[in-house]
Protein backbone atom coordinates (compact mmCIF):
# COMPACT_ATOMS: atom_id res chain seq x y z
CA UNK A 1 0.00 0.00 0.00
CA UNK A 2 1.74 2.84 -1.32
CA UNK A 3 -0.46 5.71 0.34
CA UNK A 4 -1.32 7.16 3.30
CA UNK A 5 -4.85 6.20 4.35
CA UNK A 6 -6.62 8.69 6.14
CA UNK A 7 -9.55 6.95 7.84
CA UNK A 8 -12.65 8.15 9.07
CA UNK A 9 -14.59 5.27 11.10
CA UNK A 10 -17.85 5.48 11.85
CA UNK A 11 -18.62 2.84 14.32
CA UNK A 12 -15.67 2.81 16.14
CA UNK A 13 -16.69 1.26 19.49
CA UNK A 14 -18.62 -1.65 17.96
CA UNK A 15 -17.79 -4.77 16.57
CA UNK A 16 -16.47 -3.61 13.05
CA UNK A 17 -14.60 -0.49 14.41
CA UNK A 18 -12.86 -2.79 16.60
CA UNK A 19 -11.39 -4.87 13.84
CA UNK A 20 -10.73 -2.31 11.63
CA UNK A 21 -8.37 -0.41 14.19
CA UNK A 22 -6.60 -3.97 14.94
CA UNK A 23 -5.81 -3.41 11.38
CA UNK A 24 -5.16 0.02 11.42
CA UNK A 25 -2.53 -0.96 14.32
CA UNK A 26 -0.76 -3.36 11.98
CA UNK A 27 -0.13 -0.62 9.84
CA UNK A 28 0.79 2.68 11.68
CA UNK A 29 2.59 4.19 8.99
CA UNK A 30 -0.04 3.48 6.31
CA UNK A 31 -3.28 3.59 8.11
CA UNK A 32 -4.10 6.93 10.37
CA UNK A 33 -7.35 6.83 11.79
CA UNK A 34 -8.10 10.25 12.21
CA UNK A 35 -11.74 10.41 12.38
CA UNK A 36 -13.60 8.50 15.18
CA UNK A 37 -17.30 8.39 15.70
CA UNK A 38 -19.08 6.29 18.53
CA UNK A 39 -22.27 6.83 19.59
CA UNK A 40 -22.51 6.06 23.35
CA UNK A 41 -19.75 4.82 25.03
CA UNK A 42 -17.65 7.29 25.49
CA UNK A 43 -15.20 5.78 27.85
CA UNK A 44 -14.33 3.85 25.08
CA UNK A 45 -14.22 6.41 22.06
CA UNK A 46 -11.93 8.23 24.98
CA UNK A 47 -9.54 5.57 25.28
CA UNK A 48 -9.40 5.12 21.08
CA UNK A 49 -8.60 8.67 21.02
CA UNK A 50 -5.87 8.73 23.88
CA UNK A 51 -4.58 5.92 21.38
CA UNK A 52 -4.66 7.11 17.76
CA UNK A 53 -4.73 10.63 18.36
CA UNK A 54 -7.56 11.86 16.08
CA UNK A 55 -8.15 14.90 14.50
CA UNK A 56 -11.91 14.66 15.00
CA UNK A 57 -14.07 12.76 17.55
CA UNK A 58 -18.12 12.55 17.11
CA UNK A 59 -20.49 10.99 19.21
CA UNK A 60 -24.40 10.76 20.13
CA UNK A 61 -26.17 14.17 20.06
CA UNK A 62 -26.89 13.70 24.06
CA UNK A 63 -23.25 12.75 24.88
CA UNK A 64 -21.13 15.17 23.09
CA UNK A 65 -20.87 17.55 26.01
CA UNK A 66 -19.34 14.76 27.81
CA UNK A 67 -17.45 13.80 25.30
CA UNK A 68 -15.75 16.93 24.87
CA UNK A 69 -15.15 17.85 28.54
CA UNK A 70 -13.58 13.71 29.00
CA UNK A 71 -11.63 15.09 26.03
CA UNK A 72 -10.23 18.11 27.49
CA UNK A 73 -9.26 16.47 31.16
CA UNK A 74 -7.56 13.57 28.65
CA UNK A 75 -5.70 16.74 27.44
CA UNK A 76 -6.54 15.41 23.97
CA UNK A 77 -6.50 17.87 21.30
CA UNK A 78 -9.50 16.69 19.01
CA UNK A 79 -12.33 18.46 17.09
CA UNK A 80 -15.55 17.54 18.54
CA UNK A 81 -18.48 16.68 16.42
CA UNK A 82 -22.20 16.48 17.65
CA UNK A 83 -24.46 13.83 16.39
CA UNK A 84 -25.72 12.82 13.10
CA UNK A 85 -24.73 16.12 11.67
CA UNK A 86 -20.98 15.79 12.94
CA UNK A 87 -21.38 12.73 11.43
CA UNK A 88 -22.34 14.10 7.76
CA UNK A 89 -19.64 16.51 8.35
CA UNK A 90 -16.86 13.50 8.55
CA UNK A 91 -18.08 11.79 6.28
CA UNK A 92 -17.51 14.43 3.65
CA UNK A 93 -14.02 16.30 5.28
CA UNK A 94 -11.59 17.09 2.82
CA UNK A 95 -8.95 15.42 5.23
CA UNK A 96 -10.76 12.06 5.08
CA UNK A 97 -9.53 9.97 2.19
CA UNK A 98 -11.54 6.36 3.42
CA UNK A 99 -14.58 5.95 5.53
CA UNK A 100 -15.68 3.17 7.20
CA UNK A 101 -19.36 3.21 7.51
CA UNK A 102 -19.89 0.88 10.49
CA UNK A 103 -22.61 2.50 12.50
CA UNK A 104 -25.44 -0.22 12.00
CA UNK A 105 -29.16 1.18 11.97
CA UNK A 106 -30.86 3.52 9.54
CA UNK A 107 -28.76 5.94 11.65
CA UNK A 108 -25.69 5.07 9.74
CA UNK A 109 -27.34 5.64 6.31
CA UNK A 110 -26.99 9.40 6.05
CA UNK A 111 -23.22 9.54 6.51
CA UNK A 112 -22.56 6.48 4.59
CA UNK A 113 -24.52 8.40 1.59
CA UNK A 114 -22.28 11.51 2.00
CA UNK A 115 -19.43 9.49 1.70
CA UNK A 116 -19.89 8.39 -1.51
CA UNK A 117 -21.19 11.85 -2.34
CA UNK A 118 -18.31 13.22 -1.65
CA UNK A 119 -16.02 10.78 -3.35
CA UNK A 120 -14.11 8.86 -0.95
CA UNK A 121 -13.76 5.36 -1.10
CA UNK A 122 -16.61 3.61 1.17
CA UNK A 123 -16.20 0.71 3.19
CA UNK A 124 -19.61 -0.42 3.60
CA UNK A 125 -20.00 -2.40 7.02
CA UNK A 126 -23.61 -1.80 7.34
CA UNK A 127 -26.65 -3.37 5.32
CA UNK A 128 -28.51 -0.08 5.48
CA UNK A 129 -26.87 1.55 2.36
CA UNK A 130 -27.48 -1.22 0.15
CA UNK A 131 -31.22 -2.61 1.43
CA UNK A 132 -32.85 0.99 2.10
CA UNK A 133 -31.73 2.88 -1.34
CA UNK A 134 -29.05 0.62 -3.08
CA UNK A 135 -30.16 1.73 -6.43
CA UNK A 136 -29.60 5.27 -5.76
CA UNK A 137 -26.48 4.58 -3.75
CA UNK A 138 -24.93 3.00 -6.69
CA UNK A 139 -26.13 5.72 -8.95
CA UNK A 140 -24.35 8.47 -6.47
CA UNK A 141 -20.99 6.98 -6.79
CA UNK A 142 -21.22 6.95 -10.59
CA UNK A 143 -21.67 10.81 -10.35
CA UNK A 144 -19.43 10.93 -7.32
CA UNK A 145 -16.36 8.99 -8.48
CA UNK A 146 -16.55 7.10 -4.86
CA UNK A 147 -15.52 3.74 -4.65
CA UNK A 148 -17.51 1.55 -2.98
CA UNK A 149 -15.81 -1.75 -1.48
CA UNK A 150 -18.00 -4.43 0.75
CA UNK A 151 -16.73 -5.47 4.00
CA UNK A 152 -19.59 -7.49 5.16
CA UNK A 153 -17.65 -11.16 4.46
CA UNK A 154 -19.94 -12.65 1.78
CA UNK A 155 -20.21 -9.46 -0.78
CA UNK A 156 -16.13 -9.11 0.20
CA UNK A 157 -15.73 -12.82 -1.36
CA UNK A 158 -17.73 -12.36 -4.21
CA UNK A 159 -15.75 -9.01 -4.49
CA UNK A 160 -12.44 -10.82 -4.95
CA UNK A 161 -13.81 -13.75 -6.92
CA UNK A 162 -14.49 -11.27 -9.87
CA UNK A 163 -12.66 -9.97 -12.98
CA UNK A 164 -10.72 -7.14 -12.65
CA UNK A 165 -13.01 -5.41 -14.84
CA UNK A 166 -15.46 -5.43 -13.11
CA UNK A 167 -14.71 -5.18 -9.85
CA UNK A 168 -13.57 -1.69 -10.74
CA UNK A 169 -17.04 -1.38 -12.47
CA UNK A 170 -19.34 -2.27 -9.76
CA UNK A 171 -16.88 -0.57 -7.00
CA UNK A 172 -17.87 2.63 -9.38
CA UNK A 173 -21.36 2.10 -8.73
CA UNK A 174 -22.19 -0.41 -11.77
CA UNK A 175 -23.85 0.49 -15.27
CA UNK A 176 -27.35 2.35 -15.11
CA UNK A 177 -30.23 0.24 -14.57
CA UNK A 178 -27.69 -2.76 -12.64
CA UNK A 179 -28.01 -6.29 -13.91
CA UNK A 180 -27.94 -4.76 -17.73
CA UNK A 181 -24.40 -5.25 -17.59
CA UNK A 182 -22.14 -7.76 -19.55
CA UNK A 183 -21.85 -10.30 -16.71
CA UNK A 184 -18.17 -11.57 -17.86
CA UNK A 185 -19.25 -14.88 -18.30
CA UNK A 186 -21.08 -15.18 -14.90
CA UNK A 187 -23.67 -17.56 -14.92
CA UNK A 188 -24.40 -17.44 -10.78
CA UNK A 189 -23.11 -16.48 -7.15
CA UNK A 190 -23.27 -18.60 -4.04
CA UNK A 191 -23.97 -16.98 -0.72
CA UNK A 192 -22.76 -18.94 2.41
CA UNK A 193 -24.66 -18.84 5.26
CA UNK A 194 -23.65 -20.47 8.95
CA UNK A 195 -26.86 -21.49 9.49
CA UNK A 196 -26.80 -19.83 13.21
CA UNK A 197 -27.58 -21.70 16.13
CA UNK A 198 -30.55 -23.34 15.11
CA UNK A 199 -29.57 -25.30 12.03
CA UNK A 200 -30.75 -28.70 13.91
CA UNK A 201 -33.41 -27.24 15.87
CA UNK A 202 -36.87 -28.55 15.12
CA UNK A 203 -39.92 -26.10 14.25
CA UNK A 204 -41.48 -27.34 17.05
CA UNK A 205 -38.47 -26.21 19.58
CA UNK A 206 -38.24 -23.19 17.57
CA UNK A 207 -41.68 -21.96 18.92
CA UNK A 208 -39.51 -21.63 22.56
CA UNK A 209 -36.16 -20.78 21.83
CA UNK A 210 -34.95 -17.66 24.56
CA UNK A 211 -32.90 -14.57 23.57
CA UNK A 212 -29.79 -16.24 25.22
CA UNK A 213 -30.16 -19.16 22.94
CA UNK A 214 -30.61 -16.91 19.92
CA UNK A 215 -27.32 -14.67 20.81
CA UNK A 216 -25.07 -17.96 20.84
CA UNK A 217 -23.62 -17.87 17.80
CA UNK A 218 -21.35 -21.01 17.22
CA UNK A 219 -18.57 -18.93 14.68
CA UNK A 220 -18.94 -15.25 14.51
CA UNK A 221 -18.99 -12.59 17.96
CA UNK A 222 -21.16 -9.65 16.53
CA UNK A 223 -23.68 -7.24 17.63
CA UNK A 224 -26.91 -8.41 19.21
CA UNK A 225 -29.04 -7.44 15.89
CA UNK A 226 -26.77 -9.67 13.43
CA UNK A 227 -26.65 -12.10 15.94
CA UNK A 228 -30.38 -12.86 15.57
CA UNK A 229 -30.61 -12.06 12.38
CA UNK A 230 -28.20 -14.78 11.42
CA UNK A 231 -30.38 -17.10 13.68
CA UNK A 232 -33.12 -16.45 11.83
CA UNK A 233 -31.33 -16.39 8.17
CA UNK A 234 -32.67 -12.35 7.97
CA UNK A 235 -28.90 -11.65 7.92
CA UNK A 236 -28.87 -14.29 4.83
CA UNK A 237 -31.93 -12.51 3.10
CA UNK A 238 -30.50 -8.74 3.80
CA UNK A 239 -27.35 -10.07 2.18
CA UNK A 240 -28.65 -11.16 -0.54
CA UNK A 241 -30.89 -7.99 -1.64
CA UNK A 242 -26.93 -6.13 -0.89
CA UNK A 243 -25.31 -8.84 -3.25
CA UNK A 244 -28.60 -8.13 -6.19
CA UNK A 245 -28.29 -4.40 -5.89
CA UNK A 246 -24.42 -4.25 -5.62
CA UNK A 247 -23.61 -6.70 -8.32
CA UNK A 248 -26.26 -6.12 -10.40
CA UNK A 249 -27.53 -10.30 -10.43
CA UNK A 250 -31.17 -11.06 -10.18
CA UNK A 251 -32.16 -12.44 -7.47
CA UNK A 252 -32.85 -15.91 -8.82
CA UNK A 253 -29.11 -15.85 -9.97
CA UNK A 254 -28.77 -16.22 -6.16
CA UNK A 255 -28.33 -19.27 -4.12
CA UNK A 256 -27.92 -19.37 -0.59
CA UNK A 257 -26.13 -22.70 0.59
CA UNK A 258 -25.69 -23.94 4.32
CA UNK A 259 -21.97 -24.28 5.22
CA UNK A 260 -21.74 -24.36 8.73
CA UNK A 261 -18.05 -23.88 8.72
CA UNK A 262 -18.03 -20.49 7.64
CA UNK A 263 -14.79 -20.89 6.05
CA UNK A 264 -15.89 -20.86 2.49
CA UNK A 265 -17.55 -16.98 2.41
CA UNK A 266 -18.99 -17.18 -1.13
CA UNK A 267 -18.51 -18.13 -4.73
CA UNK A 268 -18.63 -17.49 -7.97
CA UNK A 269 -20.28 -19.58 -11.03
CA UNK A 270 -18.87 -19.24 -14.42
CA UNK A 271 -20.46 -20.20 -17.83
CA UNK A 272 -17.09 -22.44 -18.48
CA UNK A 273 -17.86 -24.29 -15.42
CA UNK A 274 -15.16 -23.23 -13.29
CA UNK A 275 -16.10 -21.69 -9.94
CA UNK A 276 -14.18 -19.39 -7.72
CA UNK A 277 -14.51 -19.10 -3.85
CA UNK A 278 -12.51 -17.37 -1.48
CA UNK A 279 -11.85 -19.01 1.47
CA UNK A 280 -10.24 -17.62 4.91
CA UNK A 281 -10.86 -17.83 9.00
CA UNK A 282 -13.89 -16.35 10.30
CA UNK A 283 -12.34 -12.96 11.37
CA UNK A 284 -13.84 -9.46 10.12
CA UNK A 285 -10.29 -8.46 9.74
CA UNK A 286 -10.10 -10.60 6.47
CA UNK A 287 -12.26 -8.74 4.39
CA UNK A 288 -11.58 -5.20 6.36
CA UNK A 289 -8.13 -5.46 5.12
CA UNK A 290 -9.06 -6.45 1.56
CA UNK A 291 -10.71 -3.23 1.12
CA UNK A 292 -8.24 -0.96 3.02
CA UNK A 293 -5.15 -2.41 0.94
CA UNK A 294 -7.46 -2.79 -2.21
CA UNK A 295 -6.10 -3.28 -4.57
CA UNK A 296 -2.73 -4.13 -3.06
CA UNK A 297 -3.08 -6.78 0.04
CA UNK A 298 -1.84 -6.11 3.32
CA UNK A 299 -1.31 -8.47 6.56
CA UNK A 300 -4.97 -8.35 8.49
CA UNK A 301 -4.03 -9.93 11.58
CA UNK A 302 -6.10 -13.10 11.26
CA UNK A 303 -4.88 -16.23 11.60
CA UNK A 304 -3.73 -18.26 8.65
CA UNK A 305 -6.28 -21.33 7.58
CA UNK A 306 -5.26 -24.61 8.14
CA UNK A 307 -7.68 -27.00 6.01
CA UNK A 308 -6.06 -29.68 7.58
CA UNK A 309 -7.61 -28.43 11.09
CA UNK A 310 -10.57 -27.41 9.12
CA UNK A 311 -10.93 -31.40 8.26
CA UNK A 312 -14.00 -30.48 6.48
CA UNK A 313 -16.17 -28.24 4.22
CA UNK A 314 -20.23 -29.30 4.57
CA UNK A 315 -22.71 -27.56 2.81
CA UNK A 316 -26.69 -27.98 2.23
CA UNK A 317 -29.68 -26.50 1.26
CA UNK A 318 -31.42 -24.12 3.85
CA UNK A 319 -34.79 -25.32 5.17
CA UNK A 320 -36.73 -22.73 3.66
CA UNK A 321 -39.99 -23.62 5.53
CA UNK A 322 -38.16 -23.59 8.93
CA UNK A 323 -36.73 -20.24 8.06
CA UNK A 324 -38.97 -18.27 5.82
CA UNK A 325 -37.29 -14.93 6.43
CA UNK A 326 -35.04 -15.58 3.35
CA UNK A 327 -38.20 -16.49 1.09
CA UNK A 328 -39.44 -12.97 2.39
CA UNK A 329 -36.30 -11.52 1.77
CA UNK A 330 -36.21 -12.91 -1.80
CA UNK A 331 -39.44 -11.34 -2.68
CA UNK A 332 -38.61 -8.07 -1.13
CA UNK A 333 -35.41 -8.73 -3.75
CA UNK A 334 -37.86 -9.60 -6.96
CA UNK A 335 -40.72 -6.66 -5.77
CA UNK A 336 -37.94 -4.14 -5.31
CA UNK A 337 -38.97 0.03 -4.70
CA UNK A 338 -39.14 0.38 -1.33
CA UNK A 339 -40.08 -3.05 -0.28
CA UNK A 340 -36.26 -4.29 0.75
CA UNK A 341 -36.20 -1.02 3.19
CA UNK A 342 -39.82 -2.01 4.41
CA UNK A 343 -39.18 -5.39 5.57
CA UNK A 344 -35.69 -4.02 6.82
CA UNK A 345 -37.48 -1.80 8.89
CA UNK A 346 -40.30 -4.57 10.31
CA UNK A 347 -37.59 -7.00 10.91
CA UNK A 348 -35.63 -4.02 13.42
CA UNK A 349 -38.49 -3.54 15.14
CA UNK A 350 -39.76 -7.47 15.56
CA UNK A 351 -36.17 -8.16 16.54
CA UNK A 352 -35.98 -5.46 19.13
CA UNK A 353 -39.15 -6.43 20.38
CA UNK A 354 -37.98 -10.41 20.60
CA UNK A 355 -34.87 -8.95 22.33
CA UNK A 356 -37.09 -7.12 24.48
CA UNK A 357 -38.89 -10.67 25.41
CA UNK A 358 -42.11 -8.89 23.72
CA UNK A 359 -41.98 -11.40 20.81
CA UNK A 360 -41.69 -14.98 20.75
CA UNK A 361 -38.53 -16.18 17.95
CA UNK A 362 -40.98 -17.44 15.40
CA UNK A 363 -43.21 -14.03 15.86
CA UNK A 364 -40.39 -12.02 14.08
CA UNK A 365 -41.08 -13.78 10.39
CA UNK A 366 -44.59 -13.79 11.01
CA UNK A 367 -44.34 -9.92 11.66
CA UNK A 368 -42.59 -9.07 9.00
CA UNK A 369 -44.46 -11.17 6.67
CA UNK A 370 -47.80 -9.17 7.66
CA UNK A 371 -45.48 -5.64 7.28
CA UNK A 372 -44.81 -6.70 3.80
CA UNK A 373 -48.44 -8.07 2.83
CA UNK A 374 -49.63 -4.68 4.42
CA UNK A 375 -47.54 -2.40 2.47
CA UNK A 376 -47.88 -0.54 0.09
CA UNK A 377 -44.34 0.07 -1.76
CA UNK A 378 -43.17 3.08 -3.52
CA UNK A 379 -40.22 4.11 -5.95
CA UNK A 380 -37.10 5.06 -3.60
CA UNK A 381 -35.42 8.21 -5.39
CA UNK A 382 -34.15 10.32 -2.40
CA UNK A 383 -32.12 10.06 0.85
CA UNK A 384 -35.83 11.38 2.46
CA UNK A 385 -38.30 8.00 -0.15
CA UNK A 386 -36.27 5.74 2.24
CA UNK A 387 -36.23 7.44 5.00
CA UNK A 388 -40.28 7.21 4.44
CA UNK A 389 -40.05 3.53 3.64
CA UNK A 390 -38.34 2.89 6.79
CA UNK A 391 -40.83 4.82 8.94
CA UNK A 392 -43.51 3.20 7.33
CA UNK A 393 -42.64 -0.39 7.69
CA UNK A 394 -41.56 0.70 11.15
CA UNK A 395 -45.05 2.41 12.27
CA UNK A 396 -46.88 -0.38 10.84
CA UNK A 397 -44.51 -3.09 12.21
CA UNK A 398 -45.33 -1.16 15.99
CA UNK A 399 -48.88 -1.07 15.32
CA UNK A 400 -49.32 -5.07 14.69
CA UNK A 401 -46.69 -5.64 17.51
CA UNK A 402 -48.91 -4.35 19.81
CA UNK A 403 -52.60 -5.01 17.92
CA UNK A 404 -51.41 -9.04 16.86
CA UNK A 405 -48.81 -9.67 19.41
CA UNK A 406 -49.62 -8.21 23.10
CA UNK A 407 -50.20 -10.49 25.55
MG1 LIG B 1 -22.22 -11.61 6.44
Amino acid sequence: MSTINRLAVLGATGSIGASVLDVARLHPEQIKPVALAGWHNIERLIALAEEFSPDLLCAAEGESVALEARASSAGLNCDIRNGSAGLLEISADAGIDTVVAGISGAVGLPSAFAAVQAGKRVLIANKEPLVMCGALLMAEARKSGAMLLPIDSEHNAIFQCLPKSLQSEVSGGGIENGGSYDRSGITKVTLTASGGPFLRTSSQDLQAVTVEQALNHPNWKMGQKITVDSATLMNKGLELIEASVFFGIPESDIEVVIHPQSVVHSLVHYADGSVLAQLASPDMRVPLAHALGFPDRIPSGASALNLVGVERLDFEAPDTERFPCLGLAREAARIGMSMPAILNAANEVAVSAFLSRRLPFLGIQALVGDVMEKCECQEVLSLSDAFHADQTGRALASEMLETKWSN
